[in-house]
C-alpha cells in the first residue's frame, strides 16, 4: 500500500487530534526507521522516548513473542509470572517497595494522585486533597492529569475540571512554600520538564521542595514518565538529584514500545491501597511485562556507560553547530534552543528530508534517541543537523 493511500485513509477515518508529518513508517531495525517507499531514517525520537531499545531489539522481541505464544492476557483476578518479575526489578532499581501497573503515563499519574489522596484521607481525614504542580508541566491528557498539567493551552474547552489542583512557577520555592498549606496532600513534578521545553529543574530547588514535603508529610510525586528508565543517564532522573520521593511514575520507555504505565511507591503509601481501591483491565499484561523485563535486563552497567558517553558526545557536538544558542535537558533528553529566528518546526522538517527524525518541544528542537545509539549514530546525526542548520 503506497504512502498517499495510507495517509488519505487515516485522514478520513482517524480523529484529527495530531498535526502529522506525511511519513508512513513501515518497519524498523535498531536506530533506523524505514518508510513505505523504502527510505531510511536515523531515528532520534524513539517514538516519543518510547522505543528505548530501538526497533526490533532481539532480546525484547524474543521475550514478547515467547510470552504471546504462552498467554497473552488474563484478568488481574489471577496471577501471571512476568508482572511480578517486572515489579521486583523495578523495586530493586528504584529502591521503592510496590508497583501498580496501568497502560500509559496519564494513567500512572492518575494512580499516583489517587494514592496520595488515599494516604492523606486515611491519615489526616477529609479536606487535605490539594495537589500542587508546576507551571509548564505536562502530566497527561485525562481530565485529572490535564488539570494537573500546568499549561493553559491544554485546558481550553474541556472544563469543568476536577478541583484541588494548584500551580506554582518551577524554581520559585517561596511560591511553593506559600501554596503548600494544610489542605495539601502532594506535590507532583517532572525533574526535567519534557513537553514544557526540555528544562531541568535546579537541584537546590528540588532539595528544598523535598525537605518541605518531608517536614509537612506532603507526598512527593515525581513524574518520570519521560525521564525514567535510563533516559537521563541513570535508571531514574531522581538518582541525578539524589532524591527519594514517595511516588514515582513510569511509562514511555518502560515497555520498549508496548503500552505500560507504572505507579511505584513506598510501603507507607502502598499500605493504603487495598483490594478494590484501584484497578485496570489491561494493567500488568504479561506480554508487555515480559518485554519490559527484557528492557531492564538489557540496561546493565555497560549499557548505561554507553548512554552517558553518547550523551556527552552529543551535548559537546551540538554546542558547535551554527544557530545553536543553547542545549538543555539531561542525558539523552535534549532540547536545542535555536538563534537567529529559526523555527524548530522548519528545522525538524528539513532534518526529516535529510533522513534524520527529531522532535520539537515548544520553540526547541528535541532529541530523544533510543538508548542503544552508538558514537557513530551521534556523528551521523550531528552531520545532518550541521548540514540543515548551515543552509537554514
Ligand atoms: C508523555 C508524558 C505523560 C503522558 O503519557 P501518556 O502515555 O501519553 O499518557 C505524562 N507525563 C510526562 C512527563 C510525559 O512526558
Amino acid at each position: 500500500m503506497n504512502t498517499q493511500k495510507v495517509i488519505d485513509r487515516d485522514n478520513k477515518y482517524i480523529m484529527h487530534t495530531y498535526g502529522r508529518s506525511p511519513l508512513v513508517i513501515e518497519r524498523g531495525e535498531g536506530m533506523t526507521a524505514i518508510d513505505a517507499d523504502g527510505k531510511r531514517y536515523l531515528d532520534f525520537t524513539s517514538g516519543i522516548g518510547v522505543n528505548a531499545l530501538g526497533y526490533a531489539h532481539p532480546a525484547w522481541l524474543q521475550a514478547v513473542t515467547e510470552q504471546a505464544a504462552k498467554v497473552q492476557h488474563t484478568s488481574n483476578l489471577y496471577y501471571t509470572a512476568p508482572c511480578g518479575r517486572l515489579a521486583r526489578r523495578i523495586c530493586h532499581r528504584t529502591g521503592l517497595d510496590r508497583v501498580f501497573f496501568g497502560n500509559s503515563g496519564a494513567e500512572a499519574n492518575e494512580g499516583a494522585i489517587k494514592c496520595a489522596r488515599k494516604y492523606s484521607v486515611d491519615t489526616y481525614g477529609e479536606g487535605r486533597s490539594k495537589v500542587i504542580t508546576l507551571v509548564n508541566s505536562f502530566h497527561g491528557r485525562t481530565l485529572a492529569t490535564l488539570t494537573a498539567t500546568g499549561q493553559d493551552v491544554f485546558h481550553h474547552d474541556f472544563g469543568p475540571f476536577p478541583g484541588e489542583f494548584a500551580y506554582v512557577p518551577a524554581g520559585d520555592f517561596a511560591a511553593l512554600e506559600a501554596a503548600a498549606d494544610e489542605h495539601t496532600c502532594a506535590v507532583m513534578m517532572e525533574l526535567v520538564q519534557g513537553e514544557g521545553g526540555v528544562v531541568a529543574l535546579d537541584p537546590d530547588y528540588v532539595y528544598a521542595v523535598a525537605d518541605l514535603c518531608a517536614a509537612k508529610d506532603i507526598l512527593l510525586i515525581v513524574d518520570e514518565v519521560q525521564t525514567g528508565v535510563g533516559r537521563t543517564g541513570k535508571f531514574l532522573a531522581c538518582e541525578n538529584y539524589h532524591l527519594h520521593p514517595d511516588i514515582v511514575t513510569l511509562a514511555k520507555g518502560l515497555g520498549g514500545g508496548l503500552p505500560i504505565g507504572a505507579v511505584v511507591t513506598t510501603e507507607k503509601v502502598a499500605a493504603h491501597m487495598g483490594p478494590g481501591s484501584h484497578g485496570s483491565t489491561f494493567g500488568g499484561n504479561p506480554v508487555v511485562c515480559a518485554g519490559a523485563c527484557a528492557v531492564l535486563d538489557t540496561m546493565d552497567e555497560e549499557f548505561m556507560q554507553n548512554v552517558n558517553d553518547c550523551a556527552a558526545a552529543l551535548w559537546t557536538g551540538l554546542r558547535t553547530l551554527p544557530h545553536v544558542e543553547g542545549v538543555s535537558g539531561l542525558g539523552l533528553m535534549i532540547g536545542i534552543q535555536l538563534s537567529d529566528g529559526l523555527k524548530a518546526a522548519d528545522i525538524r522538517a528539513a532534518c526529516e528530508k535529510q533522513g534524520l527524525l527529531v522532535l520539537t518541544a515548544k520553540d526547541r528542537i528535541r532529541l530523544l534517541p533510543p538508548l542503544i545509539l552508538t558514537e557513530q549514530d551521534v556523528k551521523q546525526a550531528l552531520a545532518i543537523l550541521r548540514k540543515v542548520l548551515e543552509t537554514a
